[in-house]
């Protein structure tokens, strides 16, 4: 099993620092598996329609076609079909403009979020959904992985990958566990946007997290479990958010 990174897309919306869309491609045999999907094709032709003229410019939406899943897929020298599965760790725009790209793919979700994504809230965007995904709705589990709940995804034989949720940016919000050799790979989502809020409080992007989060209690909860991860297991698991770019490895973006 191989885990590339890859960055799908860029938001820049000053003071904030630039912020990746920090994507894993998970390649096992023939098959791949997409975390997250970034900016798609669909939302550069028409990001008006799909993410709002506020949203581009409140967060600062940059659209590069070389940058989307789609055409990172191809330039690997993979196949859209190739990828099997995609995990979501929740529906925002920035995560979910690629899905429309890999329409025959499995799309593997909470169910909290799935419930919040129909809901039709006015957070989401209907038209990135418009194309109907292959939902895969997972459900409450009593499997437990380090001491949080964690919802088994068969997708691959002999590669463990769990939703744990780590709820409250949004209702249904996961992080994305894949064991990788003797290691643990926590994908966070945006469980937190920069690495540094890990440990403090007091960064300037705390604040943003705060009011974008749908429930607060529950996101700064869940934040205090990653920080207990980093404390207790840090041997044995690394992590990597979704919108930090110091957190790519060295070299791959
Ligand atoms: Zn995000």
């Amino acid at each position: 099993m191989k885990i590339h990174h890859l960055n799908c897309g860029i938001l820049h919306a000053p003071p904030s620092p630039k912020a990746s869309c920090h994507c894993l491609l998970i390649e096992h045999e023939s098959r791949l598996v997409l975390v997250d999907t970034g900016i798609g094709l669909e939302d550069i032709k028409h990001p008006v329609e799909r993410i709002g003229q506020f949203a581009i410019e409140a967060a600062g939406f940059q659209f590069h076609e070389e940058l989307t899943a789609a055409r990172q897929v191809e330039k690997r020298g993979f196949k859209i079909a190739d990828v099997t599965d995609i995990v979501l760790t929740h529906g925002d725009q920035d995560h979910a403009g690629g899905l429309a790209d890999f329409p025959s793919a499995r799309v593997h979700v909470s169910v909290e979020e799935l419930a919040a994504i129909e809901s039709n809230c006015g957070r989401y965007s209907a038209d990135q959904f418009a194309h109907g995904p292959r939902w895969a709705a997972h459900g409450g589990s009593s499997v437990r992985w380090f001491g949080l709940e964690a919802r088994p995804l068969a997708l691959v034989p002999g590669c463990e990958i769990y939703l744990v949720p780590l709820f409250g940016h949004t209702l249904g919000h996961c992080g994305v566990a894949v064991h990788e050799g003797e290691r643990w790979l926590l994908h966070v989502g945006d469980a937190y946007y920069l690495k540094a809020e890990l440990s403090t409080d007091d960064h300037p992007v705390s604040a943003l997290a705060a009011m974008r989060a749908e429930d607060d209690a529950l996101r700064r909860a869940s934040l205090s479990e990653l920080r207990r991860l980093v404390r207790e297991h840090a041997a044995e698991i690394d992590m990597v958010g979704y919108h930090d770019f110091g957190e790519f490895p060295a070299g791959m973006v």
